[in-house]
């Protein structure tokens, strides 16, 4: 594995959005010598959503941060399962079908799940306090533009930025892929949404009937019914409760990632369900109670613009289900991958190095993005005779193609041979 370069490549790269998959691509970018700055919309930083899935491909990249600096920080912010595990319940009858243990932990790539705010705190301290990226806040980029020799944006202020390329990592209702499009790609309802909620242990270790979640560590259960299914977590020792539960709807979508949720509507459907689901979800606070619509969108053709100076990363270019438990794992890959195609083309390829970056992430992408769709299914059509047989058929992949990827050897591996193509013609 080669040690990224720190000699400067004289690259400027202008980052919109520090979501996971910006601040990745930003740090990223540092670590390979370009010059890097980030425009994000919002005011200030503030501590929002609740649990995110951070694969062990991720905890490699986060580890390779100031040698484990950062993985330092966020493991006391994330669940640990030494103990208790993945326990897998029948919906109905509430017993335990599977307990599937915790993955062999591997200290050079960690798995790192906890409440999204916090680890994003955590990230973006780091590229701006440690690493003095500038990261410009309440910046909305409204348009983008592109010439043969450079990119750039116009802030909402009139503001134009320039730079030899323009990461668009602005989340799903990205601006930047209607550019790189040329045409508005509207999102289309997955048919499920999912109700969420992150609070603190009071009620939950007062009753009798769920202090167990609290007392011991944390604690990691999943329900699984048909075309339903509910996990609850708790974390941080037991003092934070979590649960998420996936359920049809036809509603009309919007791609806020979350509403207000009535709590009666989740009653209804935990009707018939083991009675301890619902006891779990009366402790539920009603102001963190929220209704998260899955959009899907059919594989983007491209997520290049056409001069090459603009890319799409993260959910800008792939938004995940939450069963893939890889949505903002693979938006880090992409920042990964796309700084050392740029490292290796140099300053005067880079719309060469954007399609390089295109062409080795855009199958993985697409093939991880399947795994949210085929573990979804696995739960929702639970053959229980089967089960019966043979329990771990309900176990929650944990597939080696995509856990045991290191983003940055792999980039560095098949670099030359995927930018051949794309050298002569620029
Ligand atoms: C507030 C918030 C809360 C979330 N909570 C959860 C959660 O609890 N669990 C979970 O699994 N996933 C959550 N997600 C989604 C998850 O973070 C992403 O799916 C994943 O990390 C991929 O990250 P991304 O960087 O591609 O996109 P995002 O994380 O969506 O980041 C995109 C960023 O771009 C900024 N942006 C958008 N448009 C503009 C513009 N025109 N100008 C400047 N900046 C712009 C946004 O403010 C945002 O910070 C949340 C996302 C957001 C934004």
């Amino acid at each position: 594995m080669t040690s990224p370069q720190t000699e400067k490549t004289g690259i400027k790269v202008i980052v919109v959005g520090a979501g996971f998959g910006g601040l990745t691509a930003a740090i990223e970018c540092h670590r390979q010598g370009h010059d890097v700055e980030i425009y994000e919309s919002f005011p200030k930083l503030k501590v929002l959503g609740d649990i995110i899935s951070f694969g062990s491909n991720a905890g490699r990249i986060f580890h390779r941060w100031s040698d484990g600096k950062v993985t330092a920080r966020l493991r006391p912010l994330s669940i640990n399962l030494e103990k208790y595990g993945f326990r897998i319940h029948k919906y109905d009858t509430g017993e335990v079908v599977y307990h599937q243990p915790r993955q062999k932990p591997d200290p050079l790539a960690p798995v790192l799940n906890g409440h999204r705010g916090e680890l994003h705190q955590v990230i973006f301290e780091y590229a701006k306090n440690d690493l003095g990226i500038p990261i410009h806040l309440g910046q909305i980029v409204s348009e983008y533009f592109e010439g043969e020799e450079k990119s750039g944006i116009v802030l909402a202020n009139g503001e134009k930025v320039v730079g030899d390329i323009v990461i668009g990592a602005d989340g799903v209702r990205s601006k930047a892929r209607q550019l790189v499009l040329g045409y508005e790609d509207k999102p289309k309802s997955s048919g499920y949404a999912v109700w969420r909620s992150w609070f603190p242990n009071t009620d939950m270790i007062a009753d009798p009937r769920t202090k167990e979640f609290c007392e011991n560590g944390d604690t990691f259960n999943g329900w699984i019914g048909p075309d339903v299914h509910f996990l609850f977590s708790t974390i941080k020792n037991g003092k934070d409760c979590c649960w998420v539960l996936t359920h049809r709807d036809e509603h009309d979508i919007d791609e806020s990632w979350s509403f207000p949720a009535k709590i009666e509507e989740v009653f209804e459907v935990l009707k018939g369900w083991d009675p301890l689901c619902t006891t779990i979800v009366e402790k539920t606070p009603k102001d963190s109670l929220v209704d998260w619509k899955l959009v899907y969108r059919d594989p983007l053709p491209t997520w290049t613009s056409k001069h090459g100076r603009i890319i799409l990363l993260g959910d800008a270019a792939h938004p995940f289900l939450p069963t893939s438990a890889q949505g903002a794992t693979q938006a880090m890959e992409d920042g990964v991958n796309l700084a050392v195609c740029l490292k290796r083309a140099g300053r005067e390829n880079v719309p060469a190095a954007a399609r390089t970056h295109q062409d080795i992430r855009y199958d993985r992408v697409k093939a991880v993005q399947k795994t949210g769709e085929t573990t979804r299914d696995l739960w929702h059509n639970t053959d229980w005779e089967k089960v019966k047989k043979n329990p771990s058929t309900i176990a929650f992949p944990r597939e080696q193609w995509i856990h045991q990827f290191d983003a940055e050897k792999h980039a560095e591996e098949v670099f030359d041979s995927a930018f051949e193509k794309h050298s002569t013609s620029g």
